[in-house]
């Protein structure tokens, strides 16, 4: 961490009462911004929304480093004076993500200007560790803002998990394509009742009213404010493969927008978060029984389990 060069003692406190001594501190190179002076950093995400990066703490970090150096500095003060001398900021962080030492990745704060539907809105404040200021639609008349996917974004159920839809209409058969249509129809007929919630307002009904009528496409904004353990947590969630793929388009533009920022952490988080697999003791026994020339069949009946491992057995290359 960087050298303090210059102590001045600054006495205070009221006349009469013994003083404060405040000592500052000058740094031994100067500040640069994290964010390289932008008042924000945003990332246009579906088609009418964005990320923002709009602050970070800490802003201001010794010339040459990142937002990295809080975490570090964090550590360090657990491991004392010894471990600085061998254990490089990148060692460290890795170290401490490996470990699940969490709490030096607290120290760095993130906060975020978002434009998003309100369904993924719904799915996203679910993350409760953050500090959420959203729009107010009693306040202020709702934006005439809808998310309308592409026909060949528009997603089918999926038959082996109940709240997926991964695979697109095969929009070269006629009747796949006329279902993807009919759903864009529906889509656009709920749209079209922004005009009434609209005159429905001027007409005098209140706007905490009117906004019943609105459909879950309609976007909404909020300013989120997360430490960055909870939103690495954040990130781990909405990037599997397992959420929905709207929310993941935005947790893939937070994810770029933190990179540069904290490039240590987020390579380390790549590394033993996203990159990691989690094995159960009973695909740890399969996993063993593969290696030793057997079935490597995991010891469940539960078919959804049995998929699970058979999914990790082919990222394993095994069987
Ligand atoms: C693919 C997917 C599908 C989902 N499906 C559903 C669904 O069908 N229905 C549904 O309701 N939700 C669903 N969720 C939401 C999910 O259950 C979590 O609420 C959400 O992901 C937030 O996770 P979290 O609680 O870990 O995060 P955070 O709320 O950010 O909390 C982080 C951690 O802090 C701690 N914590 C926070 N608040 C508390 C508290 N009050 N008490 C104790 N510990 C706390 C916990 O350790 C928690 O893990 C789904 C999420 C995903 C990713």
């Amino acid at each position: 961490m960087e050298a303090r060069v210059e102590a001045e003692v600054t006495r205070g406190g009221p006349a009469g009462a013994p003083g404060h001594e405040i000592r500052r501190v000058e740094p031994e190179r100067p500040w640069v911004d994290v964010m390289g002076g932008a008042s924000r950093l945003e990332i246009g995400v579906l088609d009418h929304g964005f990320i923002a990066l709009v602050d970070v703490m800490p802003r201001l970090v010794p010339q040459g480093q990142t937002a990295d150096s809080a975490v570090v500095r964090a550590a360090r003060v657990s491991y004392g004076e010894g471990t600085k001398k061998v254990s490089e900021d990148r060692g460290l962080i890795r170290y401490l993500m490996r470990h699940r030492h969490t709490t030096p990745f607290e120290m760095v704060e993130v906060a975020f200007h978002v434009a998003m539907p309100v369904f993924v809105a719904r799915q996203w404040i679910r993350h409760r560790t953050a500090n959420v200021n959203e729009y107010s639609a009693r306040y202020s008349i709702v934006r005439d803002r809808f998310y309308r996917p592409g026909l060949e974004a528009v997603r089918k159920q999926s038959a082996s998990n109940r709240q997926g839809g991964e695979e697109a209409f095969d929009l070269g058969d006629d009747q796949q394509r006329a279902t993807a249509e009919a759903f864009l129809a529906y889509i656009d007929r709920v749209e079209a009742g922004y005009p009434e919630y609209l005159s429905l307002t001027e007409r005098g009904v209140s706007r905490e009213m009117a906004r019943i009528g609105l459909p879950q496409s309609v976007y909404t904004e909020w300013y989120w404010k997360c430490d960055l353990h909870n939103t690495l947590r954040f990130l781990s969630l909405r990037l599997d493969a397992h959420a929905q793929l709207e929310i993941r388009a935005y947790a893939s533009a937070m994810m770029a927008l933190l990179e540069p920022l904290a490039p240590h952490t987020l390579e380390a988080f790549r590394d033993y978060e996203m990159g990691a697999m989690r094995l159960t003791r009973l695909e740890i026994e399969a996993l063993k029984d593969a290696m030793a020339g057997g079935a490597g069949e995991i010891a469940s009946e539960n078919k959804r389990e049995r998929a699970e491992w058979e999914e990790k057995k082919g990222r394993l290359g095994v069987g």
